[in-house]
């Protein structure tokens, strides 16, 4: 049977290489619809030409007149405006695979688990701040990780029952800054946080990794998808990401998922899900001598996993000021407007302020946390909205 994808966010990292697998697997998959953000207009009408989509969405009125110029065509039907991929989300189909990077992708994801479509999740942002909401609008098994470590978790759970896990270990490469002081942080540029030494990213997940963000937007993932307590959840640092990531189970046995770091592995099982698709990437050679080496996360040098877990504790609205406040921070440290430390120092400050804010003292809409028994679309995106006002006029040194 082939299977009709939608696939959002298809000029990024992800995106492009999820159509180099559906190019090599022309026969399990048929690419109904592309959206993208509108910045590479040339490559979207490069896929448009190679796997005829019936739909395409973008943001902006200015980019689909550019695709069209670029198609010189009617072909395919273009949806435009904000909500543009979310209309793509509700189409009939068998997979969405939404691959947009941060909060924007919360409404795609909600409308795909809405019509009871799978939902192939690369964008990690709408899951964490919708939280229960997104959980609960999932049945089993429609949610399908497509971020590797998750991905190594749904396989390592299928070595044992639910109630025998004891814990999972996440492992994390640690970065490019990885056994730096906080005084060896200070003034690390844009393009060094930019160079990840296993991985190749978009900006916002690149430099989310070297703050190890990434990893704790990756906690909260696993948390939510897996129904696995917080505390039962241990970052560890493995800088060879071969290892991504393992399951213990009560009896004392680990079982571990490892091949060369490729996002076109986790890619392809969340495409064919449960199945797996033949040589979609190279596995491990054991020809030459390796070292796989584990060590503890330094949590007061990189505070991002510790803030995660406050944030998670809380629940309700506080990921979504996380992840906002994160946001708004690395486009200030990209724009130079801070320093690299200040961008967890500004995620802390506007969690904190988040959390102190009572609900029953008014003040600005979103400002004040809501508890996962009241949580509504309205309340994430409020907060959302807030957190990344809040850490914006940080950043420009309001008050
Ligand atoms: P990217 O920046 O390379 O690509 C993002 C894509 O989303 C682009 O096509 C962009 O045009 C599109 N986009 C942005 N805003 C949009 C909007 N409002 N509407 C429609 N499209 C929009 O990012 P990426 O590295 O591919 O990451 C995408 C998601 O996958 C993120 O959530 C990231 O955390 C997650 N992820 C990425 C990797 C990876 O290896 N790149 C691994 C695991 C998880
Ligand atoms: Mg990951």
């Amino acid at each position: 049977m082939v299977r009709e994808v939608v696939l959002l966010g298809a000029t990024g990292s992800i995106g492009t290489q999820t159509l180099d697998v559906v190019s090599r697997h022309r026969d399990r998959f048929r690419v109904k619809a592309l959206s993208a953000g509108g910045s590479r207009v040339d490559l979207l009408a490069e896929q448009v030409r190679e796997f005829s989509p019936e739909f395409v969405a973008l943001p902006t009125a200015a980019a689909a007149d550019a695709l069209r110029a670029a198609l010189g065509t009617d072909r395919p039907s273009i949806r435009v405006g904000p909500e543009a991929s979310t209309e793509l989300a509700g189409l009939d189909c068998d997979v969405v695979l939404n691959a947009i990077t941060g909060a924007a992708g919360l409404r795609p994801t909600l409308e795909t688990l809405a019509r009871g479509t799978t939902l192939a999740l690369a964008n990690k942002e709408s899951l964490v701040i919708g939280g229960r909401l997104v959980t609960s609008a999932a049945a089993p098994g429609q949610l399908v990780a497509v971020d590797s470590e998750h991905s190594a978790f749904a396989q390592a759970l299928r070595a044992g029952r639910a109630e025998e896990v004891r814990r999972l270990i996440l492992t994390a490469s640690g970065g490019p800054f990885r056994g730096r002081t906080v005084d060896q942080l200070r003034d690390v540029t844009v393009d060094q946080a930019l160079a990840h030494p296993n991985w190749s990213m978009g900006r916002v997940i690149t430099i989310n990794s070297s703050t190890l963000v990434n990893k704790g937007l990756e906690l909260l993932e696993a948390h939510l998808l897996y129904d696995v307590a917080l505390e039962d959840i241990t970052v560890v640092v493995h800088p060879q990401s071969v290892v991504h990531s393992m399951v213990e189970y009560v009896d004392g046995s680990t079982i571990a998922q490892c091949s060369p770091p490729d996002m076109r592995l986790p890619i392809g099982l969340a495409l064919a899900w449960p199945e797996r698709l033949p040589d979609v990437a190279a596995p491990c050679s054991w020809a030459e001598r390796t070292s796989w080496t584990f060590e503890p996360l330094d949590d007061e040098t990189f505070p991002a996993v510790s803030l995660a877990r406050t944030a998670g504790a809380a629940a309700g609205t506080a990921p979504a000021v996380y992840n906002a406040a994160n946001e708004a921070a690395v486009d200030a440290f990209c724009e130079h407007r801070i320093g690299f430390l200040d961008i967890t120092a500004t995620v802390r400050r506007v969690l904190e302020e988040h959390l102190a804010a009572g609900a029953d003292v008014p003040s600005e809409a979103g400002a004040a946390w809501v508890a996962d028994a009241q949580l509504s679309i309205e309340a994430v995106l409020a907060a959302d909205s807030w957190g990344r006002r809040r850490a914006e006029a940080l950043t420009r040194k309001d008050p």
